[in-house]
């Protein structure tokens, strides 16, 4: 597997914590002597360049990780990010779109204009302009074009609950817009895959509550929730099969949860 993965570049967003985090710990950890180069992108530049060094920290120099700082809802920087990278980062093989967030709980007609254009601006405009700027690198690779695109979608994309209904609807829609491309890319060597976590302890629901933890706490009061490494190794899963297999769709929840 860790072959699989040699000289392979990686781009994770929202990689400051949770998920993404895990993430990048796990592909590491994966092929730590296989000159895997990870780039770690989010808004905290300083959060970012702490995961770098605890990476290198467990690692070693084996994998060469570079932190950069993106904010995926602002088109103009996600448009600056591939040529604004080091030449020797720039040949992108595996994007994990996973920047993502929820504001709020309300009922929809009670739900902040700025929270809905956040949420939108961040979980779809911001992964469909991050997977257009990497498809054009996967386009332009001389050996045909190969490349893995990972979209993490959530259960709220398939199962909508009262209170959320925006964060549902844009998870909807990466679930759409993954499907969609997924078909006009078929028999080409670029996959599109998904993963959709259930409930998984992250800061997720710090972010939701606007940064009141002891409400985000009451959410998995009484809940096992998931842990981000337990997504994190599905996520390297998918990403490490044979180039002729696509584990296309993969929803992910604690037993609890059904
Ligand atoms: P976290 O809040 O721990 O992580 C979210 C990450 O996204 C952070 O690194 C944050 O970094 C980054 N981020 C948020 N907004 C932006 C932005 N505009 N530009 C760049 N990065 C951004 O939560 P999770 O790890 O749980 O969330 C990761 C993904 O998983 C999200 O897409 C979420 O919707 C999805 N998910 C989570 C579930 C859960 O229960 N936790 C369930 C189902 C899906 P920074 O603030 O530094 O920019």
């Amino acid at each position: 597997v860790a072959k699989r993965l040699e000289g392979k570049t990686i781009v994770i967003t929202g990689a400051s914590s949770g998920i993404g985090r895990s993430t990048a710990f796990e592909f590491a950890r994966t092929a730590p002597a296989n000159n895997l180069k990870l780039v770690l992108t989010a808004r905290r530049i300083e959060t970012l360049k702490g995961v770098a060094q605890q990476i290198r920290a467990e690692v070693g120099e084996g994998v060469q990780v570079l932190p950069v700082k993106l904010d995926v809802s602002n088109p103009e920087e996600v448009r600056a990010f591939v040529p604004g990278l080091p030449e020797e980062f720039r040949d992108i093989n595996v994007l994990v779109n996973n920047a993502g967030l929820v504001k709020g709980v309300a009922k929809a007609p009670e739900i902040a204009e700025e929270d809905i254009n956040t949420m939108f601006n961040t979980n779809v405009t911001g992964l469909i302009n991050m997977t257009q700027a990497v498809l054009s690198v996967f386009k332009k690779r001389s050996e045909g074009g190969a490349g893995d695109i990972i979209n993490i979608g959530s259960i709220a994309g398939r199962e909508p609950y009262p209170g959320g209904s925006i964060y549902c609807a844009t998870k909807a829609a990466v679930r759409s817009f993954t499907e969609s491309l997924r078909k006009e890319l078929i028999a080409t060597r670029i996959r599109i895959l998904e993963v959709d976590p259930g409930q998984v302890e992250t800061e997720f629901s710090v972010v939701r509550f606007y940064g009141d933890k002891s409400k985000a706490d009451a959410v998995y009061a009484g809940c096992d929730p998931l842990t981000p490494d337990d997504i994190a190794e599905v996520v390297v899963f998918v990403a490490t099969r044979r180039e002729n297999v696509v584990v296309a769709d993969t929803l992910i929840f604690p037993n609890h949860q059904a």
